[in-house]
């Protein structure tokens, strides 16, 4: 498949990590923000073909993983209202709140729906006039744009009965709030390159420069993931706090601009509580005042929620790169994906699922 397949081509990352073994001279420990490259690290083993100077450490950029306790639990709250339909991205039926989870809501009769896209759950509301149809709007900047749109659609359609649980969270706050705390560890980034072709890294620059940190953007694929890494040792050992794109195919300095006006024209930035982590200031998006009858947690009574998170968790440390799964005393045994205590073990982009669906509980063991 072109733009893929070439780049997962062995002998090419055996070239790439022959090259960072030549460049390094001291241990660096790098992060990969998004969940999506931490999940291709773990499938390829890259990390366990690095050298040993370098520590991988993943980062908060996995929607299910962020989405806090607090809106979950409102979304099964809502979830379980007589006429209501909610509807959401498949992964976040098996995101344990604090009680029970959207699948033991749809197994006790509530209406829950997956949908592939936010234009079905329009779709479904102007199929059901009669029924409250509420989209659980989860993501970074990636699903920004066609949740935008979905809430432009249902106005220009004078939908009344469709609404959004919004949950939207932002790169470049996060990286401020790692960078910025006093336990940080990490020393250089791998930016995610969906983010970057939306957003562009120009926001990255001035992070870099901050924090005395390089950041890298680049892609999905082990070969695109091994050049961001050789990227990010040469600044290491250089001593260059830039912010550089290694995923040139798809990301541009700007970024998407139609899709940055559709976000800024529905969406307004808003403090945000990440799971596990907590309150990051400005790192959300909300709707704006003009788009407010479409916001779910105004049209539905579900202020009072008093979230439990699960006392055993650790997500919150392993998505600030100061843990890993296996420093969880829960992590295969009291949480698997089938019974999950947090939401790294459920989401297609959680370093837990990550680590337990590709053995490194196995490998661990024999370490020990
Ligand atoms: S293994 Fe389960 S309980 Fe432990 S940190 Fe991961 S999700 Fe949380």
């Amino acid at each position: 498949m072109k733009y893929v397949t070439e780049y997962r081509g062995a002998d090419l990352v055996r070239g790439i990590l022959t090259q960072i073994r030549e460049t390094i001279t001291q241990p660096w420990v790098i992060m990969e923000i998004c969940g999506g490259q931490t999940h291709a690290i773990v499938r390829h083993g890259l990390d366990q073909l690095l050298p040993e100077e370098i520590e991988l450490v993943h980062g908060p950029g996995c929607p299910v993983c962020v989405t806090s306790l607090e809106l979950i639990d409102k979304a099964l709250a809502i979830a379980s209202m007589p006429n209501v339909i909610l509807t959401s991205y498949g992964d976040m039926l098996r995101v344990p709140g604090s009680g029970r989870d959207l699948f033991s809501v749809r197994a006790s009769g509530g209406d829950v729906r997956v949908v592939y896209s936010p234009l079905d759950a329009v779709r479904i509301a102007q199929e059901n006039p009669d029924r409250e149809v509420v989209f659980f709007a989860i993501g970074f900047e990636t699903t920004a744009p066609p949740n935008a749109m979905a809430v432009v659609q249902a106005k220009a359609l004078g939908l009344e009965n469709f609404s959004m649980l919004v949950s939207h969270v932002r790169v470049p706050p996060a990286m401020h709030a790692i960078l910025g705390s006093p336990r940080n560890r990490v020393q250089g980034f791998l930016a995610a390159g969906h983010v970057c072709a939306v957003m562009g890294y120009w926001e990255y620059g001035p992070i870099a420069e901050q924090y005395g940190v390089p950041i890298v953007v680049t892609g999905f694929e082990p070969v695109d993931i091994a050049r961001g890494i050789l990227h990010v040792v040469r600044l290491l050992e250089n001593d260059q706090a830039v912010a550089e794109n290694a995923y040139k195919r798809a990301v541009t300095l700007e970024g998407n601009r139609p899709a940055q006006e559709l976000i800024q024209r529905v969406f307004e930035s808003c403090d945000r509580k990440w799971r596990g982590i907590g309150m990051i200031p400005q790192s959300g998006w909300r709707l704006r005042p003009e788009f407010s009858a479409f916001d779910a947690e105004t049209r539905f009574d579900v202020q009072a929620i008093q979230p439990r998170e699960s006392p055993l968790c650790i997500a919150g440390e392993i998505l600030q790169g100061l843990k890993k799964p296996f420093d969880c005393t829960a992590f295969g045994n009291q949480c698997t994906p089938e019974s999950p205590l947090g939401a790294t073990m459920v989401s297609s982009e959680g370093a837990c699922a990550a680590y337990y669906r590709y053995g490194r509980i196995e490998i661990e063991a024999e370490a020990r």
